[in-house]
């Protein structure tokens, strides 16, 4: 038997813990668009499983913006305090699975050489629950990388939509169990998600012929319509680039983090005025080495959930699906 929540069970489970004090983040729609947002208001959420984002879940754990400690001057001495300590309950609800994916990818990053309290600190008081995708489009490569419109890693539980105004709930972790913990009931209902996404190219070929073409003249060609903007790095539920600054003055201010992106021309910028990436082909070959070799390399993960919010925000229709697809035809 199957357990069942209906969307009114859901909104109660949500608005109960939006009573007891926890942080719930969730899709909200802006006219057309959608994005993850922490809400108010259970009604100000959308239940609708969609794959086309504005936003990954990735900044509810690891901020666009993020205050590392604070400093005042007194006389000859800097006084450090801490940021602000945070140990709110967090439910993030209707993550894409390729979303509640990049979760597990990135633990070991904020776990090496330095532990990052902020992000682990989120993670262990957050439950994510995802739902299967009911579509795939032309950007999504989830199963290229290990995944499926169904795929669980990263999730609390999953969701599967049966379309009458009621949702399957399979609980993945302890998390998921108690967060749907009587709330549910039995049914012979069985949710079902969307068939795989189709796939021609061979990621793991591409990341051996990466290894071998570092001087490749492909790199810049493939890389003519990129401008750099850097959207595909923000709407990426990876990417994980940030830059450490001081904002205030000598007698008071705070040190903080900001996401960054190596599609940036500064990214690399020296004082000197070298930049060791100063094409766009140098900039993207970092960007796909990064996720396909460097990465995996080190903590055996593709630093990539295939979710194709990359090439479906991109103004020149490029990100790394297209990518991937004009490396493969030099493999072949
Ligand atoms: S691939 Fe597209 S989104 Fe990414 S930097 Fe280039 S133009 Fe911008
Ligand atoms: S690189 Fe593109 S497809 Fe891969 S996880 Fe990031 S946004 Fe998604």
């Amino acid at each position: 038997m199957s357990q069942i929540v209906t969307l009114e069970q859901l909104k109660q489970t949500l608005g109960a813990k939006l009573a007891a004090g926890a942080k719930v983040v969730a899709p909200v729609l802006d006219g057309e668009f959608a994005s993850f947002k922490e809400i108010a208001d259970v009604e100000q959420a959308s239940f609708v499983p969609r794959i086309c984002m504005q936003n990954s879940i990735e900044e509810f754990f690891f901020p666009k913006h993020e205050t590392i400690f604070t400093f005042v001057r007194q006389g000859n001495d800097v006084v450090l305090n801490d940021a602000p300590d945070f140990d709110v309950e967090q439910i993030v609800v209707g993550a894409r699975p390729c979303d509640a994916a990049a979760l597990p990818v990135l633990d070991p990053l904020f776990a090496w050489d330095y532990d990052d309290r902020f992000y682990q600190r989120r993670r262990a008081k957050s439950t994510v629950v995802s739902f299967a995708c009911t579509q795939s489009d032309a950007h999504c490569f989830c199963t290229a990388v290990g995944g499926s419109p169904e795929n669980t890693h990263g999730a609390d539980a999953i969701l599967f939509d049966l379309g009458d105004g009621s949702f399957e709930v399979r609980a993945i972790t302890d998390k998921g169990k108690a967060l749907f913990d009587g709330k549910t009931t039995e049914s012979d209902k069985v949710g079902k998600a969307c068939d795989a996404p189709v796939v021609n190219f061979d990621v793991w070929k591409i990341a051996d012929w990466i290894r071998a073409n570092f001087d490749s003249p492909v790199w810049e060609q493939v890389s003519l319509r990129c401008v750099g903007c850097g959207t595909c790095a923000y709407v990426c539920p990876t990417c994980h680039c940030f830059d450490i600054v001081d904002e205030g003055s000598y007698k008071k201010g705070k040190r903080v983090k900001n996401w960054d992106s190596c599609q940036d021309a500064m990214f690399t910028m020296h004082a000197s005025g070298h930049n060791p990436r100063d094409t766009q082909g140098k900039r993207q070959r970092q960007r796909l080495t990064h996720k396909f070799v460097i990465y995996p390399d080190k903590f055996k993960f593709y630093l990539c959930t295939g979710c194709g919010s990359c090439s479906r925000s991109c103004a020149q229709m490029f990100g790394v699906r297209p990518c991937l697809e004009a490396l493969d035809k030099e493999v072949q």
